[in-house]
């Protein structure tokens, strides 16, 4: 009889590893609290897969940054002050991550976890069997300004030298890679290792896969407590027919910005603060973008997805607060205008805004690895900006460890208790 394992959450990271789970002849079972099922921010990103991505959140610079940005209603970053000591503990945190020696242990391990998930995105999408939009064209960095460029463009050499194709273009090389829309750009670095699909398209795929593969899945359904007695975990669940207790013989906590709550049941501490994003998806929008783009200055994304066109952007620190803030959304909106002057505000305008909350550690890694003693209690959560591009490797990292296997990339710095 296989074994049983017990996934909390079914954004991609947790969909991902039930898939690799069952793979291994794994008996699954999903828990997911939204009666359904659809983990809002795995669903509603920006679909960007980012091996490009290799500096963490916390590096050198991102603290003046953010203090400017701090100022302006409309800048992409916002941390609302409140009296929180989980607040305080994980500024602290961040503070002490933003710097370069940490950049330069981080860096080599996100590119590796990275250029792994975009192999494992390949294999996923062959394995699925349907189109999910998957587009191979790589990321373009717009940068709008000259010293938007010179910065981008350090960053391609960074880039190369770590092995990413990464080229610097200028306007008319930008703009012949992309006829169909105006652009008021001084250039771009393009990064080809990138890539973009569906978000939205993915999880209904590998959710309608893993229906069929036998993967249980429990909605509207939240789990409330752990509890590991060395070889099974027992879980206290509240759903539609009332409160029980589940036993598993490895629990997954993959629950994304909310999983701190349920680690400290285990004795946990998990530090993760929710970073709100926003986007704009405007259907069949009448100036047509090809490849993923930052609008680097803006700090904002831009992905075609098929007949629609996806705007978003904006990190705001203020706690699990749904409500949408209109100048943050103003500020994709003129964004958006900036990069692309042909496409209509009224476009812009007529796209209801989505907003999903980022599970964002002060480090700027993941936690993925065993709960410290409890080792049938695997964490994977703390994404922030690439869970999406990172959902297929983590989920196979999962599954090594629930396995027993040896994993496939060295976890040391990815470990869920780092901060004590
Ligand atoms: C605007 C925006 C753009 C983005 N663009 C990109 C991008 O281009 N590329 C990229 O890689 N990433 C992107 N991201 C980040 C990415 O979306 C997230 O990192 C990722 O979706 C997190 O996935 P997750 O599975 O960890 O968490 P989630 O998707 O949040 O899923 C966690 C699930 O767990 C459930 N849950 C939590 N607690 C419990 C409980 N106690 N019981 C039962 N269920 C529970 C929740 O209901 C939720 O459905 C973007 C995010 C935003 C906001």
């Amino acid at each position: 009889m296989a074994r049983h394992a017990l996934v909390v959450g079914a954004g991609v990271v947790g969909l991902n590893a039930a898939h690799e789970l069952r793979r291994r002849g794994f008996d699954v079972t999903v828990v997911e609290r939204d009666p359904a099922g659809h983990a809002a921010t795995s669903h509603g990103n920006a679909g960007i897969v980012v091996p490009s991505h290799f500096v963490p959140l916390a590096a050198p610079g991102v603290v003046t940054q953010a203090l400017r940005w701090m100022l302006d209603p409309m800048s992409p970053f916002y941390v609302r002050p409140r009296a929180s000591l989980e607040l305080a503990r994980w500024g602290w945190g961040f503070l002490r991550s933003a710097n370069a020696a940490h950049v330069a242990r981080a860096a080599p391990l996100l590119l590796a976890l990275n250029l792994a998930s975009r192999r494992r995105y390949e294999e996923l999408v062959a394995e699925l069997g349907v189109d999910v939009g998957f587009t191979p064209r790589g990321l373009l960095l717009l940068c709008h300004t000259d010293r938007g460029l010179e910065e981008e463009a350090r960053g391609a050499a960074a880039a190369r030298g770590m092995g990413l194709d990464a080229v610097v273009l200028d306007a008319a090389e930008v703009r012949a890679l992309e006829p169909g829309i105006e652009l008021d750009v001084v250039g771009a670095v393009h990064v080809r290792d990138d890539a973009h699909l569906d978000p939205g398209a993915t999880m209904r795929a590998l959710r309608a896969r893993l229906d069929r593969d036998g993967v249980r899945f429990r909605n509207g359904t939240e789990v409330t407590g752990l509890r590991d007695h060395g070889g099974v975990v027992e879980v206290d669940v509240v759903g539609a027919e009332g409160a029980r207790v589940e036993a598993a013989d490895a629990l997954v906590l993959a629950g994304g910005s909310w999983s701190g709550a349920l680690a400290r049941s285990l004795g946990l501490r998990l530090p993760l603060q929710p970073g709100k994003g926003y986007a704009l998806t405007i259907e069949r929008p009448s100036q047509r973008l090809r490849t993923a783009a930052i609008l680097v200055e803006a700090r904002a994304a831009a992905t075609p997805l098929g007949d629609r066109l996806r705007i978003g952007g904006t990190m705001e620190i203020a706690g699990f607060d749904p409500r949408l803030t209109p100048s943050r959304i103003e500020g994709i909106k003129r964004a958006a205008g900036r990069y692309f002057p042909r496409l209509p505000r009224a476009e812009l305008d007529g796209a209801a805004p989505w907003m999903g909350f980022r599970p964002v550690s002060p480090d700027g890694l993941p936690y993925l690895g065993r709960a410290p003693r409890h080792p049938n209690v695997i964490v994977a959560t703390g994404h922030a900006m690439m869970g999406f591009s990172l959902g297929p490797i983590s989920g196979q990292l999962v599954a090594e460890l629930v396995a027993g296997e040896r994993p496939s990339v060295d976890l040391t710095l990815l470990a869920p208790g780092r901060f004590g």
